[in-house]
């Protein structure tokens, strides 16, 4: 069994894809796409390092973009392979790929707009359903044989719905890609499984040097802040992300219906594609923990509590804007650097009675960025906008194991294998391989795109 390092390798986080060649075939693990900075556009655009109509077969660890993002690209150059992944990842896929298809076009024109060369965009809705028609759900803990003599049993990985650990068994060896591992007691979702016993783990590492903070007391300051809103009268602002985040929010809306008291807000989630990801969390029940399982039978369920308003069309979301006071709406994108958060934000961020809640990462270079660092003055819709709204970072809701819940989750392993370390940064890789070979006396590769290692 060989692996080659091809994305989310090198210190780079995004892009995830991996090349296994076992049994006489070629396995691609997640095409994923390089997401964030100047030149993603053009990096995501260059030939596979393969020949797409030369792999065999697909495995998806999970459906965000920097895992999957370039699987219609990979059809649209010429394979025609099964693709696997879990049932949900495979309801998933398609509602994040048409939106992902639906933005280069977008891009594609802005650039045509603005006298750019043109930009041929990456693919289309078209693409999409060709890759759609390759998708072969799998269920958890159920090994299945994807092609003569290579076997793929998924594990629950807790870090989105439908969210696997990929176990490859092959040749006599086995291959263990964890895709992105979740937190535990993550809303919703069930805790990662304990790695089974295998040769190799190409282990995530995007917070390989840091903790978090704890999610009770997040979920305890979330809270505090909507009293306060509800006391000054204005508007509640949440940028959030369709999948994940937008869902979790309802939750805890709903399980803190009574003593938040949050019957007196008209709850809005603007955002037609997290309503479409509602339906495949509808869908897959049988994935929910315990507590979603007792959440959803009880009383005020978190998609249907009796103030809650899913705005699909673009007229519903205008009417929004006239709403002065007494709304929490929920809107993307998470990161506010496009969507239609941007209108709310807007409406609210004048009004000194309002208030924004961030509640994931603001990278570099977004308008969220600039609102988290206390910035007074930002430029939106081709106007300068004074920010006297109250802004809030609340932090602690990772959707990613932090270090102390990797190294956790590795001792757990039955026989403690080797590892290589893909999907982190330089200082976040490079700690937790200080961690893992002091603490464990393993060997720990720090994955290089391009780089090859046999099993
Ligand atoms: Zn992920
Ligand atoms: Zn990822």
């Amino acid at each position: 069994m060989r692996i080659t390092f091809i994305g989310a390798a090198g210190g780079v986080v995004t892009g995830s894809c991996h090349l296994l060649e076992a049994a006489g075939k070629r396995v691609l693990l997640d095409c994923g796409m390089v997401q964030g900075g100047k030149d993603s556009d053009a990096i995501n655009a260059k030939p596979f390092p393969f020949d797409a109509s030369g792999i065999d077969a697909l495995v998806l660890s999970h459906a965000h973009i920097d895992h999957i993002g370039r699987v219609p690209l990979l059809v649209k150059r010429g394979f025609t392979g099964p693709i696997f992944g879990q049932a949900a990842t495979c309801d998933l896929l398609p509602i994040m790929l048409m939106d992902s298809a639906h933005l280069a076009e977008h891009n594609a024109e802005l650039a045509a707009r603005h006298g750019h060369d043109e930009i041929e965009p990456l693919y289309d809705e078209a693409d999409v359903g060709a890759a759609q028609k390759l998708l072969h759900p799998l269920r958890y803990e159920t090994p299945t044989e994807i092609l003569p003599g290579i076997t793929v049993t998924l594990h629950e990985a807790g870090h989105i719905l439908g969210s696997a650990l990929v176990e490859v068994t092959a040749d006599g060896k086995t291959l263990l890609f964890t895709g992105d591992v979740g937190m535990k007691n993550t809303p919703i979702l069930r805790d990662p499984a304990d790695p089974p016993r295998a040769d190799l783990i190409l282990m995530e590492s995007t917070y390989g040097d840091r903790n978090h903070k704890d999610r009770a007391a997040t979920v305890a300051e979330l809270g505090e802040i909507f009293a306060k809103a509800a006391k000054d009268g204005g508007n509640v602002v949440i940028p959030a992300f369709a999948v994940g985040r937008s869902q979790e929010l309802l939750y805890w809306f709903a399980q803190h219906y009574d003593d938040w008291n949050m019957a007196r807000w008209k709850i809005f989630l603007d955002s037609p594609m997290a309503a479409r990801v509602m339906t495949v969390y509808e869908r897959h029940e049988d994935l929910f923990d315990a507590d979603a399982v007792k959440v959803w039978a009880g009383r005020i369920k978190p998609f249907e509590m009796p103030n809650l308003h899913v705005t699909a069309d673009a007229d519903d979301s205008k009417a929004i804007n006239q709403i002065h006071g007494g709304s929490i709406i929920i809107a993307g994108s998470g990161m506010a650097n496009g969507g239609r958060v941007r209108h709310h934000l807007a409406n609210n961020l004048g009004n000194p009675k309002s208030h924004v809640i961030f509640v994931g990462y603001q990278a570099d270079g977004t308008l969220g960025r600039l609102l988290v660092n206390g910035l007074k003055h930002v430029r939106m819709f081709g106007q300068e906008l004074r920010v006297h709204a109250q802004i809030h970072t609340v932090g602690g809701l990772s959707a990613h194991a932090d270090q102390q819940a990797l190294l956790d989750w590795y001792k757990a392993s039955p026989n403690h294998p080797p590892v290589a370390l893909v999907h982190g940064e330089n200082p976040a890789r490079e700690t937790l391989d200080g961690k893992l070979e002091k603490q464990f006396g393993i060997k720990v590769t720090l994955s290089q795109p391009g780089m090859t290692l046999d099993v």
